[in-house]
């Protein structure tokens, strides 16, 4: 696995507890919306920890979302602008190119899982190809809210308290307005596993194809399997995942 050394250019304080490391992109750096690098600190005195890609390849540096939580994370949080990020090559599966060059997609987030869906937005020079359902438990909760509100899509933003400017509620409960007017439409799920369950649900219940549906599920990611982005086609072998989820 080919490893760089970069700068760290910016740290955007997203929240207290999560951050966004704007760093130096190597030129031959390919990548596909939903794919991730292993991070660690210059002198990779901790575990390497993998992160979703955050920006798009359109943009000329790299981003990466990071919510603290334990060695890693924390190592990370003490680095400051100038100092050296180790990151791994692109790992992993991502959006395809036959989706990603013209399909419609909406992406659906929890929490941090909005990441690779700002990295599939910043990869389209067609921005309102598209749209982002994402919801948290407070308008605080929400990140990128401020440059998604600049940008030419549909973004519908929901929180569990009740605030205003903001849809209240479930991000599943934005999807009876989003799903019918979008027939054809792509489907790229990001977030916890309840999360992504309940979306599922709803997918169905909208009469959504399997075939129109994408995943990132990081419990599938290892060093040696794959993983995050699967189309749910893929996945329906796996029962265990699926049990009680699948279409009748
Ligand atoms: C493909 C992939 C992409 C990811 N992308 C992102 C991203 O863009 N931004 C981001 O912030 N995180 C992301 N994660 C999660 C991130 O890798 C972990 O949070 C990180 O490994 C924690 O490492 P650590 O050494 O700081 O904590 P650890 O010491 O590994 O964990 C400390 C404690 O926190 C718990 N914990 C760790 N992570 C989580 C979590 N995600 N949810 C609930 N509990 C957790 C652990 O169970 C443990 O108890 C991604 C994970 C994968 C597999």
């Amino acid at each position: 696995m080919e490893k760089y050394k970069l700068k760290i250019i910016e740290i955007i304080k997203e929240t207290e507890n999560i951050h966004s490391f704007k760093i130096e992109k190597p030129s031959n750096f390919n990548f596909f919306p939903g794919q991730f690098c292993w991070l660690n600190t210059e002198s990779e005195d901790v575990n390497f920890t993998p992160m979703a890609i955050a920006s798009g390849i359109l943009e000329n540096e790299l981003k990466f979302t990071v919510r603290v939580w334990g060695d890693t994370t924390k190592a990370l949080f003490n680095l400051k602008e100038g100092d050296i990020l180790t990151v791994s090559e692109p790992q992993g599966t991502g959006i395809p190119l036959n989706i990603l060059s013209t399909k419609k997609v909406i992406g659906i987030a929890g929490g941090t899982g909005i990441t690779p869906i700002r990295s599939l937005i910043f990869s389209r020079t067609d921005k309102s190809l598209t749209e982002v359902a994402y919801g948290a438990k407070e308008s605080t909760d929400l990140l990128y809210k401020n440059e998604l509100s600049k940008l030419s899509i549909n973004s519908y933003l929901t929180t569990e308290k009740e605030e205003p400017g903001f849809h209240n509620g479930l991000v599943t409960d934005l999807l009876s307005k989003i799903v019918p007017a979008n027939e054809n439409s792509f489907y790229f799920i990001v977030g916890p596993n309840p999360m992504i369950t309940a979306v599922l649900s709803k997918l169905y219940e909208l009469k959504v194809p399997t075939s129109h549906i994408f995943l990132s599920v990081e419990k599938f990611v290892n060093r040696d399997v794959f993983g995050p982005v699967f189309p749910l086609e893929e996945l329906v072998n796996l029962r265990q995942f699926l049990v009680n989820l699948l279409p009748e």
